[in-house]
């Protein structure tokens, strides 16, 4: 009897959840043959500008594209694509499948780590506040919260604080800006774990120098890919005239910012104007009014890339005495060193050949004269043996990208500079 009765409880959990979700049954995750050179690159671009489809990876040179599809439409982009001789592949049949899996998955991880604050299964937004106030309950003489705003829902913009002595520089951090990429909070987790829990080990990273984490920096769209929709990556703030949801906030920050020439129902919508969202005003507000920061990192996912500014300035260069590749290079030794997974290294048009307006890290670079400036996009790699929607990674991997991680964040964290710029 208690079996069954628990199996019902679980049953009508999930069922309600599943409800509540937007359903892609019948969609598909279709994969191009890798992509040759930069005409093929700007012919498949032409192809984001339209709604029905979804750029799971950016298209670049030197790996294959997958895009996410629903139902009417997988004939059309197929087409499409053997047009541009781009040999599609069905690479996930029925991607609410997978999803139902990854729901799943979770739940049976969830039973089975109900008693630890971290772990190696996704968290929604609840869950990962609570694991931030349990880390300053825990260790109160170096965690501190600090909220630097709040979301247009009404969100906190939580960030936690690592130091243990005032007048240091500091390394910021954030994740989940997209609300999809649910592995970076997990990364972030691990850092600050071994910040605290396993500070034995790590003291001389905390002496060094202050640690600043954005876990969530999209709240609403974070809550929102949990209860609605998965795939979901804008902000939750309305735009006048459109039916259409939020922004990207990884397009609203005020360096070079571009209006977008697009409608306002794309992924990579860019805002009515720079920091119309209220989570990227916050975010470079406090960064801009911290100026012990010198060292900036942004958790994407996914592609194994470590990027350097600038995204927007197709021919720039920074100054040969600058170290943003040498720093990046010796992280990505670093961190295939754990496993040997290799991540690509140079900035977005070197690696991905396309160009972004308004990204955080472009702005963190060239606006507040962070020197440092990265952004990281997680396992898995775009052309890997991956046969499941790729923001589902196995749960059996999370451990490895989170160790990977740290030993590069721990050779950044080693450059961290004495002072930003003037800019
Ligand atoms: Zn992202």
């Amino acid at each position: 009897m208690l079996s069954s009765a628990y199996y019902f409880l679980v049953l009508t959990c999930c069922a309600t959840t599943a409800l509540a979700h937007k359903s892609y049954d019948g969609y598909q995750v279709i994969r191009t043959r890798e992509l040759r050179a930069e005409d093929e690159v700007e012919n498949v671009l032409s192809l984001t500008e339209q709604n029905d489809y979804d750029f799971l990876t950016s298209p670049r040179v030197g790996s294959a594209v997958q895009i996410l599809v629903g139902p009417e439409k997988t004939d059309a982009l197929q087409s499409n694509l053997r047009t541009l001789g781009l040999f599609p592949e069905v690479l996930v049949q029925n991607v609410e499948r997978a999803l139902s899996l990854e729901r799943k998955t979770y739940s049976s991880m969830k039973r089975r780590s109900r008693k630890s604050v971290s772990s190696d299964r996704y968290l929604n937004f609840d869950e990962i506040m609570a694991y931030v106030k349990t880390v300053a309950e825990m260790f109160p003489e170096i965690a501190t919260i600090i909220d630097i705003g709040t979301s247009w829902e009404g969100r906190p913009m939580r960030l936690l604080k690592l130091s243990n002595g005032p007048g240091k520089n500091a390394v910021f951090m954030d994740s989940a800006i997209h609300a999809r990429e649910w592995l970076g909070p997990l990364t972030l987790i691990h850092f600050i774990d071994q910040l605290t829990k396993n500070l034995q080990e790590n003291q001389a990273l905390l002496d060094a120098n202050d640690w600043f984490f954005l876990l969530v920096a999209n709240p609403d769209g974070y809550v929102y890919s949990w209860s609605e929709d998965r795939f979901w990556r804008k902000t939750r703030k309305p735009n006048n005239g459109s039916d259409c949801i939020g922004t990207d906030p990884n397009r609203n920050f005020d360096y070079l910012w571009k209006e977008a020439n697009d409608d306002v129902c794309t992924q990579h919508y860019s805002g009515s104007e720079p920091f119309s969202e209220p989570e990227c005003a916050a975010i470079s507000k406090f960064i801009l009014e911290n100026t012990k920061i010198t060292l900036y990192l942004a958790m994407h996912s996914y592609g194994q890339l470590i990027l350097l500014p600038w995204v927007v300035e197709k021919n720039q260069t920074v100054s040969s005495d600058n170290k943003l590749e040498s720093v990046a290079k010796e992280a990505q030794r670093a961190l295939a060193a754990v496993n040997g997974t290799q991540y690509s290294v140079g900035t977005t048009t070197q690696v991905l050949g396309y160009v972004a307006h308004g990204t955080s890290f472009d702005w963190a670079f060239a606006k507040a004269g962070i020197q440092l400036s990265y952004t990281m996009e997680l396992s898995p790699k775009w052309n890997g043996q991956v046969v499941e929607a790729n923001f589902i990674l196995d749960p059996a991997r999370i451990p490895v990208v989170k160790a990977e991680s740290w030993e590069a964040v721990k050779v950044f964290v080693s450059h961290l500079p004495e002072t930003r710029v003037n800019v």
